[in-house]
């Protein structure tokens, strides 16, 4: 095949439009995470009329210090890949709004997308791509130290703390999850569980007994995150005699759960127990035209790759659906 390439769709300039009110969009695509941004690059060129709505670019990965599982970068920091994300979107042109948050999407043949704003934007099909939240501990220094020793993402983020002493906070799945790695990397590892006993699946606790380099604090609360430019240690309290603790360490991994950004669709999508949105494997939700991905989803595994792959096909099944549906 003879393949011309000025024939790609990049026009090299960045093309961004305001959205219309009296236009019908064939997908309007709810957040500018890696999924959103994605979902939009596959619906663009689909040729589909497409809009972007979100309340910042990049979302956790804008926030991220440092990317090594993205394929194609060795390390990229989260500010320069949400960049590069971005500019890709918009050299196709779209109808883009940052700074905007939508309060709830209504159902019909024709869906409506209410912004908070008052505004309302219609659409033959939605993306939500709205993403989570990681829990916060909302102690001294967490905010401060966050990157610079105060980690959110096990996954992501273990592999720093080679031959260092760690603390993770919380002791259900993620956390007893997050220790394991840690333990196989980090010199020492420090599990602070509020509860007198671990949540996690006991298969999970009898995998961390095998590692003699974790101790397990129960009973306790971690009260601050200590450290000069960096997290030097942490301090947990005995939640029974008030006694105080303090554990050097290099780094703290927060894992107390973390909260979908799934409010924009409560009553109208189904849900699992912790409000992330229930998929199929094309991406559809439980009403017909509704599509999700990312970590909004009930889908495991929060990454980049995993919200931009899902994102990819619910991008396809929102096009194949329009094209397939008579009504259209
Ligand atoms: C500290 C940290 C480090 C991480 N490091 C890595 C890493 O190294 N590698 C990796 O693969 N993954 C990493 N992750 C995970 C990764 O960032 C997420 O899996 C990924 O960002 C999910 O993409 P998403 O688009 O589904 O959601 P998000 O990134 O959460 O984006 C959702 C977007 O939707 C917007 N939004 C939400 N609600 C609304 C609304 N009502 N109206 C309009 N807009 C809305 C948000 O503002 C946000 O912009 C990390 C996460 C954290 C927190």
């Amino acid at each position: 095949m003879d393949f011309n390439l000025s024939s790609s769709l990049f026009s090299g300039e960045q093309q961004f439009n305001a959205f219309e009110s009296g236009k019908i969009y064939d997908v309007i695509i709810i957040g500018g995470g890696p999924a959103g941004l994605t979902a939009a690059v596959y619906s663009l060129r689909k040729g589909m009329v497409t809009g972007l709505i979100t309340r910042q670019v990049g979302g956790q990965m804008a926030e991220t210090a440092g990317i090594e599982n993205y394929l194609g970068y060795r390390y990229i920091n989260g500010v320069e890949l949400t960049d590069k994300f971005h500019d890709q979107v918009m050299q196709f042109g779209i109808d883009f709004e940052n700074n905007a948050n939508v309060q709830t999407v209504k159902d019909g043949l024709i869906k409506e997308v209410v912004l908070d704003d008052g505004r309302v934007f219609k659409t033959r099909t939605v993306i939500v791509a709205s993403g989570k939240l990681p829990r916060k501990l909302n102690v001294p220094g967490e905010k401060e130290l966050t990157g610079h020793g105060v980690a959110y993402c096990a996954i992501c983020d273990a592999p720093f703390y080679k031959d260092k002493k760690v603390v993770v906070a919380g002791g259900g799945n993620s956390g007893i999850g997050a220790a394991i790695d840690l333990a196989r990397i980090a010199t020492h590892v420090t599990v602070v569980q509020r509860r007198d006993r671990l949540k996690a699946d006991k298969v999970l606790v009898d995998k961390l007994k095998h590692y003699d380099n974790v101790e397990i604090l129960l009973g306790h609360a971690v009260r601050e995150v200590a450290g000069k430019g960096k997290v030097e240690a942490v301090v947990a309290e005995n939640r029974e005699t008030g006694e105080r603790i303090t554990i050097p360490a290099d780094g703290i991994f927060v894992e107390v759960g973390s909260i979908p950004n799934s409010g924009l669709a409560q009553g109208l999508l189904d849900m699992n127990e912790t409000g992330e949105i229930i998929i199929d494997e094309f991406g559809r939700t439980s009403k017909e035209g509704i599509f999700a991905a990312g970590d909004v989803t009930d889908v495991p595994y929060k990454q980049i790759i995993i919200a931009c792959g899902d994102a990819a096909k619910a991008a396809l099944s929102a096009t194949d659906y329009i094209l397939s549906n008579p009504n259209f």
